[in-house]
């Protein structure tokens, strides 16, 4: 029998990646590579990628955001410790909130858990604000129910005013033009 916590495919688990800073396309590869080496990782889909606009006025450059669908048998801190790993390995540092960054993973939904501890807050709070999120996760499970809002993540991305952030597909992560 599986351990997994996370094979119904209603309660998918997503992390978030955006990067803005470095060689972005290369970085976001580098990112799924070393998650899928993870032992207790199991890499299920990727999205398309996304050219967003910043948010809030603090980092100068555009980002790449994705999102991909994992299962883990790894408790929700120490999935958090594998994202924080893998930002610091690929150069990640932490200065300002919102800067300039060469990776972010953030775990922006698992199913229908909610999480509140010091470190973790789950699902993220600004996943149904951002369309730099939401539209990578429609990607990749367009139905899943989100907790807190009793809207599937289809109609939170649908629901966004037009005027919430400039995000264009570019297409997907093995297709990309490496940089
Ligand atoms: P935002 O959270 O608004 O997207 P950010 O990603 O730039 O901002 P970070 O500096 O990457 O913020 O992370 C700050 C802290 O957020 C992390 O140290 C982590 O403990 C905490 N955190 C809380 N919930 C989550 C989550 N769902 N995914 C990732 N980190 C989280
Ligand atoms: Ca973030
Ligand atoms: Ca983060």
């Amino acid at each position: 029998m599986s351990t997994s916590h996370t094979a119904a495919p209603d309660a998918p688990l997503i992390v978030a990646l955006g990067t803005s800073l470095g060689r972005r396309a290369h970085l976001l590869q580098q990112a799924v590579a070393a998650l899928a080496i993870t032992p207790q990782v199991r890499i299920l889909a990727s999205s398309d990628v996304y050219d967003t606009t910043p948010l809030g006025g603090v980092a100068k450059h555009r980002f790449l955001n994705a999102a991909i669908r994992l299962e883990t048998t790894l408790e929700p801190e120490p999935l958090l410790d594998v994202l924080q790993s893998v930002e610091t390995a690929l150069g990640r540092t932490r200065n300002q909130h919102w800067e300039d960054r060469t990776m972010d993973l953030d775990l922006v939904l698992w199913g229908e858990r909610v999480i509140k501890t010091p470190r973790l807050v789950v699902p993220h709070p600004e996943l149904h604000r951002r369309r730099f999120v939401l539209a990578p996760a429609v990607d990749l499970a367009p139905q899943a129910r989100h907790p807190l809002r009793d809207r599937s993540l289809r109609q939170l991305l649908e629901a966004l005013p037009t005027t919430e952030g400039d995000c264009v597909r570019v297409g997907p992560l093995t297709l990309l033009p490496m940089d």
